[in-house]
């Protein structure tokens, strides 16, 4: 089949939750992939940031190929061992205690609300509500809607499950505002990634932290996106020194497989059996492929790899920015970058992008977002950059 009866197809086929950028992609390998045309691009969006180690990293693969010779599935009521060992890998290089696992972010945080919410009868008098920012991304499920602090997500499903409060981000006043008896937890990404990209004040988690720790209520830290190794530490948590009291991972743990999880410090993990559960949760296959990747990122140091190649790339960005007026900010950590304009030209700059190959990702209607392989080398870099200020030289003409 040709690339227009693939996409065809999929027009009939598919509920129209979103819009596809017009490329069939049939094989990936690093920081490239191929569509069914032979074409090759650079893929700076990742699999929405997943692909920490590229496309069909071998280690993953080989971690996959083992295992599923072995034992793919099992019921959450027995004991499996890469589970266990991805688990040791965790809590040994976080500031957590114990762990669960689940299959998306939007699980993991359902599980760290659900876990507030069991210190909130415990502990809080029944407490019950979670604070959230105003630009969050938390998921898709009903209760992660209303924790996503974006009307456009709520419209559309009204009424939505209560006990949230979106209130501004980066306002340490906000949060202190919309605390009360009813309070069990503040819910935040470090970096709001789906948001824009948009980076807080150094000293803004250790105020929310300190308020938390005052009123004995959770601090709850989304590291879907931010995790892994994303921002150029393990967690992105220490480069604010902070701890959260629980953490929510998913999107680059697995690098490609599916796999959540959310972890917390011993004091708050008052689950009891019966409590929570997942059919796939934890399964050995994505734990080996999760625990293959993510002794890859700590044995190789590949945060620090993405600290230096991040600040090279924000440098060369920042040049472009220099050429380009209609640039308003480079913003970002590590290697989760945006470009701002000022003027709604991300869409046409995507698929522009995509005729040179460089697929990159709309993040709001004037902003580029670049999340490239944790591995992504200065040379790819500058190849993507190059491209990137060929397609805004012509928009200038
Ligand atoms: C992507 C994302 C989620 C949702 O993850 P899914 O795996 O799509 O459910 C939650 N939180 C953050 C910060 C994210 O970036």
């Amino acid at each position: 089949m040709s690339q227009n009866d693939w996409q065809e197809l999929e027009k009939k086929l598919f509920f129209r939750t979103g819009n596809r950028v017009p490329v069939t992609l049939i094989r990936g390998e690093g920081a490239r992939a191929w569509d069914d045309q032979g074409r090759e691009y650079f893929d700076f969006t990742c699999g929405w940031a997943a692909n920490s180690l590229g496309h069909c990293p071998p280690v993953v693969v080989k971690a996959l190929e083992k295992q599923a010779r072995t034992l793919i599935h099992i019921s959450d009521q027995f004991y499996t061992v890469p589970q266990i060992e991805l688990a040791g890998l965790l809590i040994e290089h976080s500031c957590l205690d114990r762990v669960f696992f689940c299959n998306s972010g939007a699980e993991a945080n359902e599980g760290a609300v659900k876990l507030a919410r069991r210190n909130g009868k415990l502990r809080l008098k029944g407490a019950y509500e979670v604070i959230t920012a105003c630009n969050s991304f938390h998921g898709r499920t009903l209760a992660m809607t209303a924790a996503t602090g974006q009307t456009k997500f709520h419209e559309p499903y009204t009424p939505l499950p209560v006990g949230f409060i979106n209130v501004e981000y980066n306002n340490i006043e906000a949060i202190k505002r919309a605390t009360s008896e009813k309070t069990c937890a503040v819910l935040l990404e470090p970096v709001q990634g789906e948001g824009g990209v948009n980076v807080p004040d150094d000293d803004y988690l250790q105020k929310v932290q300190s308020w938390c720790r005052e009123k004995g209520i959770l601090f709850i830290l989304d590291e879907v996106q931010t995790g892994a190794g994303r921002t150029g530490t393990l967690f992105a948590y220490e480069q604010y020194g902070v701890e959260p009291d629980i953490m929510a991972l998913a999107k680059g743990l697995g690098s490609g497989v599916p796999i959540g999880a959310f972890l917390a410090k011993e004091e708050f993990s008052v689950f009891s059996p019966g409590e929570h559960g997942s059919t796939f949760g934890g399964n050995p296959l994505v734990c080996a492929a999760a625990h293959a990747a993510l002794k890859y990122i700590i044995d190789h140091n590949i945060p620090a790899q993405v600290k230096r190649v991040g600040n090279y790339f924000m440098t060369k960005l920042e040049s472009l920015k220099q050429q380009f007026d209609f640039i308003t900010e480079v913003r970002g950590r590590g290697l989760l970058i945006a470009l701002e304009f000022n003027q709604e030209i991300a869409e046409g700059l995507v698929l522009a992008c995509v005729d040179r190959g460089l697929l990159v990702n709309k993040v709001k209607p004037n902003a580029l977002r670049f999340m490239p392989p944790l591995i992504i080398t200065e040379k790819e870099v500058d190849k993507a950059v190059g491209i990137l200020g060929d397609v805004l030289g012509e928009i200038k003409k």
